[in-house]
């Protein structure tokens, strides 16, 4: 394993931000190479004590000389969401500086080009580190980018374009739910992975052996040593399965038998009332169309001071907010539906 520090220009003089490479060598020009990173919403930890987990396996697998293809791996993204602390809570999210989304304003190339990146030497901490993070993985035939929700089941978002072809993906890392989608009019990282592919020649975009997807390891609480341990097997497990390392003791995997759902099902649940939330259901609950999911309270004690929510369609609590305070407006929860959503959204799902 070589590790390389990745230098990215501060926005004034005498600031600067680091980030750490781990590179292995594959030994098989013709096998497939794979692009991981970690913590783009740089407070979103499930996925960097994964790959924390799953260097030794590397490690081993290396010293057996197993590692077929290239492996890239970030282990934290975005240094600079990680140095955000706003009055001592941790912002790492948006860029405090210019408010937009560590994983939005990607550039999404016309073709699998880096050449094609746009000029940036003004432009900006951020979209240096966006068009870097475009450069060291473009071209790598898995790209995958972890992230976690606010409380949540394990799931990816994957490309139209790339389903049933990722089947094998989703059952090696032990995923409970994958979300199709096919727009992206924000510039998410994996836009920028993906959708330079759409027009690009077939021996180009190879689908049959590309996989990019985000990852949404459960909730941002969900930082311990047995899911690192279980979510790095997952990942190795994909690694194996798609060439990239050899290990003939872990099994083939070809079908995923968990839901798989267009991202227009999805029922994100604006709250109508602004207030505390008592949830009446989980991540990894049924829902029926009709039954609570919440109530809201905010008028305590008075009469009417409490507004119930009720599922608009049947389907699986795919995730819900960390924090019971919410404003009017702002999304309960993410039911995924058995139908379309009456409140389907292009695009990306939140800010
Ligand atoms: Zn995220």
């Amino acid at each position: 394993m070589q590790k390389t520090i990745e230098r990215i220009a501060g926005d004034s003089e005498g600031v600067a931000y680091e980030l750490p490479v781990l590179r292995f060598e594959g030994k098989d020009k013709a096998a497939p190479s794979a692009y991981l990173q970690a913590a783009l919403h740089a407070g979103e930890l499930p996925g960097v004590v994964a790959i924390d987990a799953l260097m030794p396996m590397l490690a081993k697998a290396e010293a057996e000389s197993r590692i077929r293809g290239p492996i890239t791996i970030v282990p934290w993204a975005n240094p600079i969401g990680r140095a955000q602390y706003h009055f001592g809570e941790h912002q790492g999210r948006f860029n405090l500086g210019t408010r937009t989304n560590f994983n939005r304003s990607f550039p999404l190339l016309a073709t699998p080009d880096a050449r094609l990146l746009p000029d940036i030497s003004l432009g900006g901490a951020d979209r240096r580190l966006k068009n870097r993070l475009v450069q060291l993985s473009l071209g790598n035939d898995i790209v995958l980018d972890l992230h976690c929700d606010d409380e949540g089941l394990a799931y990816l978002y994957i490309h139209t374009s790339l389903w049933p072809h990722m089947a094998d993906c989703a059952a090696a890392m032990g995923i409970d739910a994958v979300v199709l989608w096919s727009d992206d009019t924000d510039g998410t990282f994996e836009g920028a992975s993906i959708m330079p592919y759409q027009n690009a020649p077939a021996n180009v975009a190879r689908f049959d052996r590309r996989a990019v997807t985000t990852v949404e390891y459960r909730g941002i609480l969900d930082v311990d040593a047995a899911l690192a341990a279980s979510d790095a097997e997952g990942l190795y497990r994909l690694l194996v399965t798609r060439g990239v390392i050899q290990d003939p003791s872990i099994p083939k995997f070809e079908t995923f038998s968990g839901p798989v759902v267009p991202l227009e099902n999805i029922d994100m649940m604006p709250s109508p009332r602004a207030g505390a939330i008592l949830y009446d259901v989980k991540p990894g609950d049924r829902v029926k169309n009709g039954d609570r999911l919440a109530t809201i309270v905010h008028a305590p004690g008075e009469a009417g001071g409490r507004t119930e929510v009720f599922a608009p369609q049947s389907g699986l609590i795919l995730t819900r907010r960390a924090r019971r305070i919410i404003r009017a407006g702002e999304d309960l929860l993410k039911l995924a539906g058995d139908a379309r959503s009456g409140d389907a959204r292009s695009g990306t799902l939140e800010d």
